[in-house]
Parts: C-alpha cells; sequence; structure tokens
C-alpha cells in the first residue's frame, strides 16, 4: 500500500520514552497494564497537569482566577489534584457538585452551569452557598422562589449567550440561537426583574466557544467579551463582581494542528485587566478551562487482541473501542472523521513501516480508532495508546453499549 501523503500530528513529548517504552507517572504502560490486572484503562498524569497549569499562570497576568470545568474530567481524584491549584471549580450536575464539594474547596468558587438545572440540584446548590450560573428567566424565579423558604440569599451570575461567536472553534457556544444562557438582548430586561428579587447578582458569565488553536479568534472574542459585559453592567442591580470569560483554550488533536500560542493570550488579558479597573472597577476575571488543563495529561490503552486482513487493508482488533473512547472514534462532534494521535506504546523506537487501521470490539462500523495510520509492525498482544485523551474520554463515551466491562482509571 502505498504511503498516505497527509500532514502528521504535531510532536507530542509529555509521556517520556524509556527503553522503546512509553511511559507514565514513571512506569511503561506493559507495567501499568500488569498493575491494573487488564487493559484497556485510562491513565492520567498528574505531574503533566501540574507543568501545564504552572505553565498557564506563569503567562496569565496575576488577577485572572483561574478555574477548572468539571466535565472535561469528572474522576474524584484528579478533580481532588486539580482543586488544590485552581481558584474555583466550574460544575454542570448534582453529581459534579457532590465532587467539587468533597475537594473542600470554598463553595463560593464553585460555579454551577447548564440549562435545565433539577428543582432538587438548584435546591442543594443553593443551600450549599455555591455561584448558580442562571440560564433562563424560568430558573431566575425559580431560585428565587426556593430560597425565599430556606431563608438563604443565592449568589448568581447571568450567563449571556453574547452577540459574537468564537471565531474557528471547535465547537461554537454563542452567537447565534443557542440553548445556552440568555440572549444579550434580553440581559437588561431580565436584570430589571432580578433587582425586584431577593438574590445577589455577582456578574456574568459569556463562554463564547471551546476547543480553539487560534490566539487571535481568542483574544478577539475576549475583548468583545469585556466590552458586552461593560455595556450589560449599566443596567445591572450593583456592580460587577465577577466576570467569568469562558476559556475556549484547545489543544491540537489532529494531523496539521498546532498548540495554541498563549503567550499573546496572556499579555492581552493583561491589557483587559488594565481596562476592566476604569470600566468594572469592582470585577475579578475568571478564566474557566477544561480540555487545556487535564486533555495532554492522559492516555487510553488498549490491546490487540486480533490482527486480520481484508481485501489489502490491515486491522487490528483491540479490547478497547469506541464505548470507552467515542471522541477518539470521531464519533463526539467532530464533522469529518480524523485520527487522533496513536502510538504503539510498547514499540515506541520501531519504524512506521504498516499502515493499519485500529478498530474496537463493537459490532458497528462506526467503531474506529484509527484510519489508515502508519505503526511499526505491530502484533497481537501489543499495547495501543490514544494520546490526548485527558478530557471527555471516559465519561464521554457510551459504555453501557454492547455491555462490556468499564475501563479502569488511574491517577499517576
Ligand atoms: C464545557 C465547558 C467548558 C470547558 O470547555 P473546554 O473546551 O473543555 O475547555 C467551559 N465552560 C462551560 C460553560 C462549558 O460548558
Amino acid at each position: 500500500m502505498s504511503k498516505p501523503q497527509r500532514p502528521g500530528h504535531c510532536e507530542l513529548a509529555y509521556f517520556p520514552v524509556v527503553n522503546n517504552q512509553l511511559q507514565a507517572g514513571g512506569q511503561s504502560v506493559a507495567q501499568l497494564a500488569q498493575q491494573l490486572g487488564d487493559t484497556p484503562f485510562y491513565a492520567y498524569d498528574r505531574a503533566i497537569i501540574d507543568q501545564r497549569i504552572q505553565a498557564l499562570r506563569d503567562l496569565l497576568p496575576d488577577p485572572i482566577r483561574l478555574h477548572y470545568a468539571v466535565k472535561a474530567n469528572p474522576m474524584p481524584e484528579l478533580v481532588q489534584h486539580i482543586a488544590q491549584q485552581v481558584d474555583g471549580l466550574d460544575i454542570a450536575s448534582q453529581g459534579e457538585l457532590t465532587s467539587a464539594l468533597q475537594t473542600g474547596i470554598d463553595p463560593r468558587h464553585i460555579s454551577f452551569t447548564g440549562p435545565g438545572k433539577g428543582t432538587n440540584e438548584l435546591q442543594t446548590a443553593i443551600d450549599a452557598g455555591v455561584i448558580l450560573n442562571i440560564e433562563s428567566a424560568t430558573e431566575m424565579r425559580c431560585i428565587a422562589r426556593l430560597a425565599a423558604k430556606s431563608g438563604v440569599r443565592p449568589r448568581l451570575t447571568l450567563r449571556v449567550n453574547p452577540d459574537f461567536a468564537l471565531k474557528s472553534s471547535g465547537m461554537r457556544m454563542g452567537g447565534g440561537a443557542t440553548p445556552f444562557g440568555i440572549d444579550a438582548e434580553q440581559v437588561p430586561a431580565l436584570l430589571k426583574e432580578l433587582a425586584t428579587l431577593d438574590l445577589e447578582c455577582l456578574g456574568f458569565h459569556i463562554f463564547a466557544g471551546s476547543q480553539n488553536l487560534r490566539a487571535a479568534a481568542i483574544m478577539e472574542a475576549q475583548n468583545a467579551t469585556l466590552a458586552l459585559a461593560t455595556r450589560l453592567a449599566e443596567y445591572a442591580p450593583s456592580p460587577v463582581r465577577l466576570l467569568n470569560m469562558g476559556g475556549g483554550f484547545g489543544i491540537p488533536y489532529f494531523p496539521g494542528e498546532q498548540p495554541l500560542d498563549v503567550k499573546p493570550i496572556g499579555e492581552n488579558l493583561a491589557q483587559l485587566v488594565e481596562q476592566a479597573k476604569t470600566t468594572l472597577p469592582e470585577a475579578e476575571l475568571a478564566l474557566e478551562l477544561g480540555r487545556y488543563l487535564v486533555g495532554e495529561a492522559g492516555i487510553y490503552v488498549c490491546r490487540v487482541l486480533d490482527k486480520k486482513v481484508s481485501r489489502g487493508q490491515v486491522f487490528l482488533v483491540t479490547d478497547g473501542g469506541l464505548h470507552q473512547h467515542l471522541a477518539a472514534s470521531g464519533n463526539f462532534g467532530q464533522v469529518i472523521r480524523k485520527n487522533y494521535p496513536v502510538v504503539i506504546g510498547n514499540k515506541m523506537a520501531g519504524e512506521k513501516t504498516d499502515v493499519v487501521n485500529i478498530v474496537g470490539r463493537l459490532c458497528t462500523p462506526l467503531d474506529l480508532l484509527a484510519d489508515k495510520v502508519e505503526l511499526p509492525q505491530t502484533e497481537i498482544g501489543d499495547l495501543v495508546v490514544i494520546l490526548q485523551s485527558g478530557a471527555y474520554g471516559l465519561t464521554a463515551s457510551p459504555t453501557a453499549f454492547l455491555s462490556h466491562p468499564a475501563p479502569k482509571e488511574i491517577l499517576l
């Protein structure tokens, strides 16, 4: 088979290689498989997370608060580990609220976002004293009713659906018609009503998009975010004390993608911090990041169970699959299926001589983990490692589909 002419994945060197073996947390993936009893598994390396957070802090101006969006990876130990290094946690369900509270973080630094929050969830969140990021007028009224019964004054932010979009985002979250937040044009009327209720309005949350690798696009959205918040602040019943600017920082997943350059974003944020001193003098500015903090620190490891040839193509059949890593199969929001970076963890130095397809064990053609990928000669028993798997991996996958046991997760 002729070699495909395609741009490759960018160099990813977070996990060291020793004697041809990919290592995580100081052990080879083969040792980890042995220790865990079996494949498949996810492994997350806290040293890589720590480095990422530190490097980011070094580039961001000090006043910027850094929050972790728990849904990117809600593994309790991992959330616990990250909670000690960030200024807040963003959660989207009662389950995430429970994990967030278990970390011991001050509940005033937890914010609860998401459409369709249930009454019980809202009550729990109000009682816990977390920030409620409201998504609609209905939700605001419900919070006011619940609070009146329990005698607490809830603290909330308004999630604004901005009148602009984050350009070239993997996932757009604002700009047009969306179920997320309150359209910017509806915010003044809502704030007027809010002023009549016994609610404490801290400010705004504006999240314009996700998985962006272009610094210029992120900077443009952040500038527009501060401008919008400044305009809306005129209608607020009290000075804005918190402006959550969302995140959108992406990581390279696919061939041809390059890592995000955070330095200019940090410089731009420093200017915005200065600007906010006059336009929103009481406001703290926050970023909330998910995948950027954890995505590159995780791997998914499965084992080759079978090697078959069909009409000239080689198929490596693994004990993993889309039920455990939906995103790598291309079925979690990709428009055109592309390969995640894949290596053979026990053959890191081998010359890439083969072109193979890597599939899972599900009876569906969707269960494709790598399509015509170049690898060293791979045999039954070898360990397939999918990189960039620390975010939106296990918990973003339909693990019940086909009733295989769930993979293990380990934080190293
Ligand atoms: C999912 C989500 C995030 C995190 O997105 P990433 O792309 O993982 O950084 C941040 N904020 C909100 C409101 C979200 O829904």
